[in-house]
C-alpha cells in the first residue's frame, strides 16, 4: 500500500484542532471520539477502552491477533501540554513541507505516523505470526500517573514496545532517557517578632535557602543527574514577621537506576546539617515516577533492523541518542519490556506555540514502520 501524504496531513490538522490539553476533560474526551474512529477503521481489530487510576479520562487499547506468538506493543499519548485557555489552539499550514499546530509533534503526528503504518502493514497480507497491541494514553504530558497501571500490565504480553514520541530533527531516536522525579523540600522553622534582637525565631526561608544553593551544585557532583528549582513560597504577606515556613519544588533527572540512591542521599546529606540546628526542621519528599530508560541487548537488536529497513526504504541514515526527557519508554523499560522510542514524526519547539512538524516525515517514518513490521512478522530477528 502507497500511502499518501494529503490524507495524513488533513487527519493531523483533525487531531491537532481538538484541543486534548492534559486537563481538559472534555477535551480529551472528542479527541478519543476521533482516535477510536479512525483507529477502529483498521481491519481485524478490537477496539476497547480502558479505564486509567486516577483519572476519569480513558486510554484506547486496540489489539490484533492477540493470540500469535509475536507480540508488538505501540504506544503514544493524546493529550498535550497546551490546555483549553492556551492561545495556541489551531494548526497553520507554514508551507508545504511545514505544519506549526499544537502537538503536531508531540505527539499527535506520531499517532497518525502508527495509524498509517498499521493501515499499510494490514494492508498487504498480514502474517498470522504477529500480533499487537495500540495503548493510546491521555496523561503522559502530566507523569502517566494514571496510565502507568496499564502500561505494566500490558508489557508482559510482548516482546518489544514500539513509541512514537517525536523523531529528533536528524531523524535520529531515542536510545535512553532520563529517568524524571518531582521532589519539594519543606522548611519548618519558628515564627517571631522581626524587631527582636537577640531572637528565638527561625527563619525558614534563609534556612531553605542555604540548602537550596547547596543542592543546586548536585549535577556538577554526581554526572547524569540534573537538577532544577523550579518554584519556591514561604513567608506571609507581613515583612515584620519571622516566617516560619518555606518550600522549594524540585525537578531531578537521573541517567541510570544507580543514579537514585546517590542523588537521594547528597540530598539528605545536605539538609543534615540544617535539621542539626534547633529549631529548624528540612523535609525532603517526592518520588521518580519514571525509571531512567537504560538501552537492552534487545533494543539493538531491533535498533539496527530500524536501521537496516530505513536504508531498504532509501531514507537518510539516522542513529539514536540520548534524551533528557521521560517518555512512557521508560515505564516499559521499568516493566522490562524492551522498546524504541523515538519514532513518531520528525519536528521541533515541543511545548511552545512555535510547535512544528516537517510533513514529509509522515510518510516516511510510517513507511518506515510498517516495513519493520513487515521483518518482524517474517521472524527477521529474534524478539
Ligand atoms: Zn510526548
Amino acid at each position: 500500500m502507497t500511502l499518501e501524504l494529503p490524507p495524513l496531513r488533513d487527519r493531523l490538522i483533525r487531531w491537532a484542532n481538538q484541543n486534548s490539553g492534559s486537563d481538559n476533560l472534555p477535551g480529551l474526551a472528542a479527541m478519543l471520539d476521533l482516535l477510536e474512529a479512525d483507529f477502529a477503521a483498521l481491519p481485524g481489530v478490537t477496539v476497547a477502552r480502558m479505564p486509567c487510576a486516577n483519572t476519569p479520562a480513558q486510554a484506547l487499547r486496540v489489539r490484533f491477533q492477540p493470540d500469535a506468538p509475536r507480540q508488538v506493543l505501540l504506544s503514544g499519548h493524546y493529550d498535550t501540554v497546551y490546555g483549553a485557555n492556551n492561545p495556541f489552539q489551531r494548526c497553520e499550514l507554514v508551507d508545504e513541507r511545514t505544519l506549526r499546530g499544537p502537538g503536531v509533534t508531540d505527539m499527535k503526528g506520531g499517532l497518525v505516523v502508527m495509524l498509517a503504518a498499521l493501515q499499510s502493514y494490514l494492508a498487504s497480507n498480514p502474517s498470522p505470526a504477529l500480533g499487537f497491541e495500540v495503548l493510546l494514553t491521555p496523561d503522559e504530558e502530566t507523569g502517566s500517573f494514571g496510565s502507568a497501571p496499564l502500561f505494566a500490565e500490558a508489557a508482559p504480553r510482548h516482546q518489544l514496545g514500539l513509541v512514537f514520541e517525536p523523531g529528533r530533527m536528524t531523524g535520529n531516536l531515542v536510545q535512553s532517557r532520563k529517568g524524571t522525579g518531582n521532589f519539594a523540600a519543606t522548611c519548618h522553622g519558628r515564627a517571631g517578632h522581626a524587631g527582636k534582637s537577640p531572637s528565638n525565631a527561625r527563619n525558614a526561608i534563609a534556612a531553605l535557602a542555604e540548602f537550596l544553593v547547596t543542592a543546586h551544585r548536585i549535577p556538577a557532583e554526581l554526572p547524569g543527574v540534573l537538577l532544577n528549582i523550579g518554584r519556591i513560597h514561604g513567608g506571609g504577606d507581613a515583612t515584620n514577621v519571622v516566617p516560619d515556613y518555606a518550600q522549594a519544588l524540585l525537578d531531578i533527572r537521573i541517567t541510570r537506576v544507580a543514579d537514585r540512591p546517590a542523588v537521594l542521599a547528597r540530598l539528605a546529606e545536605l539538609a543534615a546539617p540544617i535539621n542539626a540546628r534547633e529549631g529548624l526542621h528540612l523535609e525532603i519528599t517526592g518520588s521518580f515516577n519514571r525509571p531512567p530508560k537504560e538501552c537492552v541487548p534487545a533494543e539493538e537488536t531491533a535498533f539496527a533492523l530500524y536501521q537496516q529497513c530505513g536504508a531498504e526504504l532509501g531514507l537518510p541514515p539516522f542513529t539514536w541518542v540520548h534524551a533528557g526527557g521521560g517518555s512512557d519508554g521508560n515505564l516499559l523499560s521499568a516493566a522490562g519490556l524492551p522498546n524504541l522510542d523515538g519514532l513518531g514524526v520528525i519536528g521541533d519547539q515541543l511545548h511552545s506555540d512555535r510547535e512544528y512538524c516537517v510533513l514529509p516525515s509522515l510518510v516516511e517514518r510510517a513507511n518506515l514502520c510498517a516495513l519493520f513490521l513487515r521483518r518482524i512478522a517474517e521472524g527477521k530477528v529474534r524478539l
